[in-house]
């Protein structure tokens, strides 16, 4: 008979330093929705936030009742057996071994990770130098095994206190800290290029991408100077109406697929139906969602792609407050749609919203 894996002790989100209020009211919100009792533990600025459910649940109905693919603000989700915090610098290994050993678990992957702060990054030297040996003795245990939906997390504080926990393939971020590494294009006229590209990478599956981005589509950018976004829909073959009072990038224009129109964004519509509305101006968010909610429900896009800039206060409230107002107007019109939202790694006070109409 398999022996049950380790009930954990808590559930722990990485997040953007500094969204850890966020972090933690999306914990709450999400857990009382499954009917989960529990308190969370945050602090500011330390990249992580915890949630403690009580009474204690099996992983299984944690990892269940919780969906990383709801989250917002939550990074990683990972469930955590036990906080080691007395490593002896001598023998790292040999307690580690032990309360690895105690999951009851083998892993199909092992990363060694550090919050996304100034600390973090000066911890990250000590992981890679560790990884080395600290894998070679897991091996060696044989707790590796390529078919087990788990992955075993190493999240250290520092070079001696560390949290220990599981990720379930299927509702976790795959990246190491929930973190999508991209290399800026070259030919890329902004760095918000990048803004796009981890949208489009993280919020459509494969199978999404393939199916709504395709050569030949055509997208109407509101607030597109100098181009970053316009050059990821032009990568994908898509023609743009470019839409700013700005100058636009001239090798992007020279690609024949943009039409470049000074005009308010706020009142711009185009002639037929556009595939996507992608959006990157900077205004309050109500006014934003507003304007989606408009070229949605009267037809002048099918999907759309944009930006929140959140507030100084009630982050979580605002953008809560954004997606109730749209989903109401969709469901007037009846309409069907996927709505996702994400703070990506690109993302700094603000929040990437995706919605497709099906
Ligand atoms: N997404 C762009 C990129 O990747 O290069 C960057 C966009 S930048 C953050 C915001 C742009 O929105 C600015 O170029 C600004 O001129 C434009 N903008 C702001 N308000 C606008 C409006 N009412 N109508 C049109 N453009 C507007």
């Amino acid at each position: 008979m398999p022996v049950d894996i380790m009930t954990p002790l808590c559930c722990l989100a990485y997040c953007r330093p500094g969204f850890e209020k966020e972090t933690a009211a999306e914990l709450m919100h999400l857990s009382q929705v499954a009917g989960i009792q529990g308190y969370v533990k945050a602090s500011q600025d330390t990249g992580y936030v915890c949630f403690y459910p009580a009474p204690q649940l099996a992983i299984e109905q944690l990892n269940t009742a919780l969906s990383f693919d709801r989250m917002i603000f939550a990074r990683q989700l990972i469930f955590v057996s036990e906080i080691t915090q007395q490593l002896p610098a001598d023998d790292r290994i040999t307690p580690l071994l032990g309360s690895i050993q105690a999951l009851q678990t083998r892993f199909s992957q092992v990363l060694l990770e550090t919050p996304d702060t100034n600390d973090g990054k000066q911890l990250s030297g000590f992981c890679k130098k560790f990884s080395t040996p600290l894998i070679k003795a897991i091996e060696k245990q044989q707790l590796i095994d390529s078919s087990s939906p788990w992955r075993l997390h190493l999240f250290f504080l520092s070079s001696s206190e560390v949290f220990i926990g599981l990720s379930h393939l299927k509702n976790s971020s795959p990246h190491a800290m929930g973190i999508m590494r991209l290399r800026m294009p070259k030919a890329a006229p902004s760095r918000s290029t990048l803004k796009l590209e981890e949208a489009f990478k993280t919020m459509l599956s494969e199978r999404e991408q393939q199916t709504y981005l395709c050569n030949g589509m055509t997208a109407v950018d509101l607030g597109a100077c100098p181009g970053g976004w316009t050059w990821q829909l032009v990568n994908r073959g898509i023609r743009v109406i470019a839409i700013d009072n700005g100058p636009m990038d001239q090798a992007l224009m020279d690609g024949g697929l943009v039409t470049h129109v000074r005009a308010d964004g706020f009142t711009y519509t185009p002639q037929k139906t556009v595939d996507w509305l992608v959006c990157d101006m900077v205004e309050r968010p109500m006014h934003i969602a507003r304007l989606i909610s408009r070229w949605l429900t009267e037809g002048h896009c099918r999907h759309a792609v944009f930006n929140l800039k959140l507030p100084m206060k009630k982050r979580y409230d605002m953008v809560m407050e954004c997606r109730e107002f749209i989903m109401d107007e969709l469901q007037q019109v009846n309409a069907r749609a996927i709505f996702r939202i994400r703070q990506l790694y690109h993302d700094r006070e603000e929040v990437t919203c995706v919605i497709i109409r099906l």
